[in-house]
């Protein structure tokens, strides 16, 4: 029962569990665990020198106040010739709108073009904010399930019979957290010609590029936005917080299909942020503009690839564990259905009672195993789309970690999957921590 302070929206109101899970941490922490931290989202390097060195100077010349709320006119610039350049079509800054991280324009997006009852459609597994915007503003959320059977990428013919005349927004994340599926230029050309021939010319693709820096095996990054038709009703996000390793300094972008549509995130941005502190866009600029940074990205992505590159084949010769090879982003998503049969967690959860049952799934016992009893935080399955995620089991583990810490967390994996015992008495003595 939702208390009658809150506003009735509060109760479908999703959240992140990368962040969520920071308390069970902290708890195992304050008991004096070591915990290898598989769930984070954030490279293990800090900003690069010559970007920070950016900021200081900005910041020390005074320009530390108030800005334009849509992005000071060099980083809408900077970003407007990064898209021109990386996509191949000619983008303007009046359609550029910086924003505090990627994140927001999830939300700015939502806000803008969604209705209650219209129909969103998004990949699942996929960024949980997705979900979580599309129950809070009473849209229907119509994931789009992806499979390992083809590298969690989809094809224009899985999305078709998701698109009905009520589908307003579709949404795209290439390379996607969490499975590191990277869709290709052809099934991008493919996905936009039926959106092009199924959906009307006000719906909107809403395409999430933030890992456009990640990618492996030689791969280029490629976009639905360099696509005939597709300028015009894409919203593209971007941002520094995964390529540049500037998660804190929450600094992002949208490219909107229109000048007046970016006018209607830059009114968002005046309502929620006022603006994007200057100092910090300055940054942002160079981070495209100063010939050290590709550099920096490329040597970031060189060791992401090497950790990949250990770590899958550590994972499968874990009985009960399958895992592909991701394309990009820094994220591998083994499938652990075998893992939790062995341990019992399968079993264990069939055994509790409906409403508890609600609250967890095999995998995410199997994940409060880990963390308490083994020190390893990872994420399940259902932490990145809820609807339609039963019966699938999955971990993520985030390879933005040392080596050292890769080795360590996996070993204990490796022993954790032997130890059944051990489960069945986590689950009696602990039913609370296991959900
Ligand atoms: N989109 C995806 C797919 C992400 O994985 C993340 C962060 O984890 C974001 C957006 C948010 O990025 P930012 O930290 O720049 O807000």
């Amino acid at each position: 029962m939702q208390p009658p302070q809150l506003a009735g929206r509060m109760a479908r109101l999703g959240t992140e569990n990368a962040f969520k899970l920071g308390d069970d941490i902290q708890r195992c922490v304050e008991r004096g665990m070591d915990v290898v931290r598989f769930n984070l989202g954030a490279p293990d390097f800090r900003s690069a020198p010559h970007l920070n060195e950016v900021a200081v100077q900005a910041l020390e010349a005074g320009r530390s106040g108030y800005c334009d709320p849509a992005g000071i006119p060099s980083f809408r610039e900077a970003v407007a010739r990064h898209v021109t350049r990386t996509r191949g079509v000619e983008t303007t800054p009046d359609r550029v709108v910086a924003t505090p991280g990627a994140k927001p324009s999830i939300g700015y997006t939502f806000m803008t073009y969604v209705n209650p009852g219209d129909e969103v459609v998004y990949p699942s597994p996929g960024f949980p904010i997705y979900e979580s915007w599309a129950r809070f503003t009473g849209a229907v959320p119509v994931p789009l399930q992806l499979s390992e059977d083809n590298g969690f990428g989809f094809t224009a013919a899985e999305l078709a019979p998701l698109l009905t005349d009520r589908t307003k927004l579709v949404i795209l994340c290439s390379p996607s957290n969490p499975t590191g599926g990277v869709l290709s230029r052809l099934d991008l050309g493919e996905i936009a010609a039926t959106v092009l021939e199924r959906c009307r010319p006000d719906v909107r693709v809403y395409s999430d590029e933030i890992y456009e820096h990640v990618l492996f095996d030689g791969l280029d990054h490629e976009s639905i936005l360099s696509h005939a038709g597709m300028p015009e009703r894409t919203v593209l996000a971007g941002g520094h917080s995964k390529g540049f390793a500037m998660t804190g300094w929450r600094l992002g972008w949208a490219v909107l299909p229109t000048a007046e549509e970016a006018g209607l995130f830059k009114q968002i941005n005046i309502n929620i942020v006022s603006c994007v502190p200057p100092f910090l866009q300055e940054a942002g600029a160079a981070a495209y503009d100063d010939p050290r940074s590709a550099k920096v990205v490329e040597g970031m992505v060189r060791e992401f690839e090497e950790r990949r590159n250990w770590i899958v084949p550590a994972l499968n010769r874990i009985a009960g564990v399958r895992c592909n090879l991701p394309k990009g982003a820094f994220y591998v998503f083994p499938n652990v259905a075998g893992l939790c049969r062995s341990l019992g967690a399968t079993e264990a959860y069939e055994a509790l009672p409906e409403d508890a049952k609600r609250r967890t799934s095999p995998a995410g016992m199997l994940q409060m195993f880990l963390l308490y009893r083994y020190g390893v935080a990872t994420m399940d399955r259902a932490s990145f789309g809820e609807i339609g995620a039963e019966g699938q089991h999955f971990l993520r583990i985030s390879i933005a970690n040392s080596m050292d810490d890769i080795r360590r967390g996996v070993a204990r994996l490796a022993a954790a999957a032997a130890d059944r015992a051990g489960f069945a008495e986590f689950a009696r003595d602990q039913p609370k921590e296991t959900r």
